[in-house]
């Protein structure tokens, strides 16, 4: 396995492995991989060629007062867990190299990230779309793969490489949990025991929402209040929103007649948590247990 720092390094790089017709697939990261990140690993080694991780704590997505600085880092171990899961090259480029002093352009979907997180976090998205953008032209993958957890992430980037032609084939994995249905995340490790205990309740949440559209509720108006008392139950010192939205537009819905998502984001201490669920009517008993 080959890790690459320089940009110049990851650009050569793929160009050798992209020759006679061989696809790469990206997975980007900003490391301290657990076994949701693996997992998008062997969805990528199932549909190319070569896999490339990116490894990179991105700055611009992360606000002023947000963890950037103290975002668990652990180079060395991601390396390894790569290099087991089969991965062929490591991208981890120098934030200095990806921003240069003077670099004034950035790239801004305007339409489905304007809610949910984007509106806890400014500029969250902004962040996001660019590093995107700058990995899919530096590392030039036929296809990426993303996680479901950040369901919002994934709308922003349907639509980055759709409006902007990127041609690239974007892949979704689902959400990869705990036994106990936490959804992995490198931030967890900032819960406290008392709180990991208590985030259970996010969990216990969209499972009660779920059975309830299963059994045939359609309305917003219903699955949210009962989302909101099962979530009350763990005491999270701020429920952010947990909200039904189009899953095209991430508009709110009132009745789920297209496919849905429940998503989630509530907060133990400094610890922000997001989950969700996608409720579809076409397919109601078809969604992934919580
Ligand atoms: P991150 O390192 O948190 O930026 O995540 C990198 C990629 O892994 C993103 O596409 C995430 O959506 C995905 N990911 C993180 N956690 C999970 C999870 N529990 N299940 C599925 N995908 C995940």
């Amino acid at each position: 396995m080959d890790v690459l720092h320089a940009i110049s390094e990851m650009r050569g790089w793929s160009r050798t492995a992209g020759t006679g017709n061989r696809s790469l697939a990206l997975v980007p990261t900003m490391g301290c991989l657990h076994a949701g990140h693996l997992a998008l690993v062997r969805m990528a080694r199932q549909s190319a060629d070569h896999v490339v991780v990116s490894n990179f704590v991105n700055p611009l997505q992360f606000g002023p007062s947000e963890d950037y600085a103290r975002y668990p880092r652990d180079l060395d171990r991601d390396n390894r867990l790569c290099r087991e899961a089969g991965v062929d090259a490591v991208f981890v480029p120098d934030a200095g190299d990806m921003y240069p002093a003077g670099a004034s352009v950035v790239v801004e979907e305007t339409r489905v990230s304007s809610g949910l997180c984007g509106r806890m976090r400014p500029g969250h998205f902004r962040g996001v779309a660019t590093v995107v953008a700058k990995l899919f032209n530096i590392v030039q993958p036929d296809l990426a793969v993303f996680g479901r957890k950040d369901a919002q992430q994934v709308r922003v980037i349907q639509r980055l490489v759709q409006d902007l032609d990127f041609p690239v084939r974007i892949l979704v994995h689902p959400i990869v949990r705990e036994p106990d249905g936490l959804a992995m995340s490198s931030r967890n490790v900032y819960l406290s025991p008392s709180e990991r205990s208590r985030a259970l309740c996010i969990r216990r949440a969209l499972e009660a929402a779920r059975v309830l559209f299963e059994s045939g509720e359609r309305a917003a108006g219903v699955l949210e209040p009962c989302v909101g008392e099962v979530l009350a139950v763990g005491r999270p010192d701020v429920v952010e929103y947990a909200t039904v939205v189009d899953w095209d537009t991430l508009e709110p819905a009132g009745q789920i007649m297209r496919p849905c998502l429940l998503a989630v984001a509530v907060r133990f201490g400094r610890t922000r948590l997001i989950d969700n669920i996608l409720l579809d009517p076409l397919n109601p008993a078809g969604i992934e247990p919580v």
